[in-house]
């Protein structure tokens, strides 16, 4: 069973569906319960603003949910080389029953909390299945990290993870790392190290960039066989710096030290390419 661990992810896309604006909890007209694989159990909410209305776009939506959730899982079974073997939820919510259980985070764009993937349905056309196929990659990431690791990955490390794999990068990284690093330095390691929620919304997407950045450095130097290793090492019981000097081979804060030097190279290279 999946421990309880919140978090969550994706800065845009809600913001520019133009969410926000309600407020007032939608009525729940039905709760349908669905098995997409054996491992993958769906559950749809439908109130009045739901887009899954009509049997064909419920059928859509479910055909893709479950192709995209069957693909990341091959994916990331080949890369960790292991066999899943915790269940996975997803519930799939209208807009307005999203934006009521996200709360003040309305810059999330979907959640993975306890064995839990939770995704707004924007619609069935092409933009809207493609924003779901990446939501489901990235929490998916977030699953598969909290299985191996016995939900034990600190937030950096799984939100980077789970931004290299879930697909082109989010446009707002770029500059909101760049205004980071140009007002100051990184954000303290230990500060993102348990979910950006307690963060000040204007540093969230900063949070977002620096852990693409680190963890994209840490598969640039020691690949997916030293992640295995460190995910390893925490599920074992191994506290995070422990588990990163025995995985990695450096102390995580020698490991900090040099992310800091290579974003300022980065930022004075005026590459805009995270
Ligand atoms: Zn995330």
């Amino acid at each position: 069973m999946l421990a309880c661990s919140l978090v969550f992810c994706g800065p845009v896309a809600i913001a520019e569906s133009g969410l926000g604006a309600e407020s007032s909890s939608p009525q729940v007209l039905s709760e349908k319960r669905y098995s997409l694989d054996r491992r993958v159990s769906l559950k749809i909410i439908d109130d009045l603003s739901s887009p899954l209305y009509e049997m064909e776009q419920l059928r859509v939506v479910k055909r893709s949910a479950g192709t995209y959730l069957r693909e990341i899982e091959a994916e990331l079974a080949r890369v960790f080389h292991y066999t899943p073997e915790n269940g996975v939820s997803l519930s799939l919510l209208s807009r307005a029953q999203y934006q009521d259980y996200i709360g003040a985070a309305s810059w999330a764009n979907a959640v993975f909390f306890g064995g839990m993937i939770t995704v707004p349905v924007l619609g069935v056309d092409a933009r809207s299945l493609a924003v779901m196929r990446r939501s489901l990659r990235h929490e998916y990431v977030h699953a598969v990290c909290a299985e191996l690791s016995d939900s034990k990955t600190p937030a950096w490390f799984e939100e980077g993870l789970a931004q290299l794999i879930e697909g082109p990068r989010n446009p707002r990284l770029v500059p909101a790392f760049q205004i980071q690093l140009q007002t100051g330095s990184l954000l303290p390691f230990s500060q993102l190290a348990s979910g950006f929620t307690a963060l000040p919304k204007e540093s969230v997407a900063a949070a977002y960039a620096q852990s693409l950045f680190a963890v994209r450095t840490i598969v640039n130097r020691f690949g997916f066989t030293g992640i295995r290793k460190y995910f390893a090492q925490l599920s074992s019981g191994s506290n995070p710096s422990t588990a990163f000097k025995n995985a990695f081979g450096i102390p995580q804060s020698e490991f900090e030290t040099a992310v800091g030097e290579q974003a300022i190279l980065w930022l004075s290279s005026g590459n805009a390419v995270l």
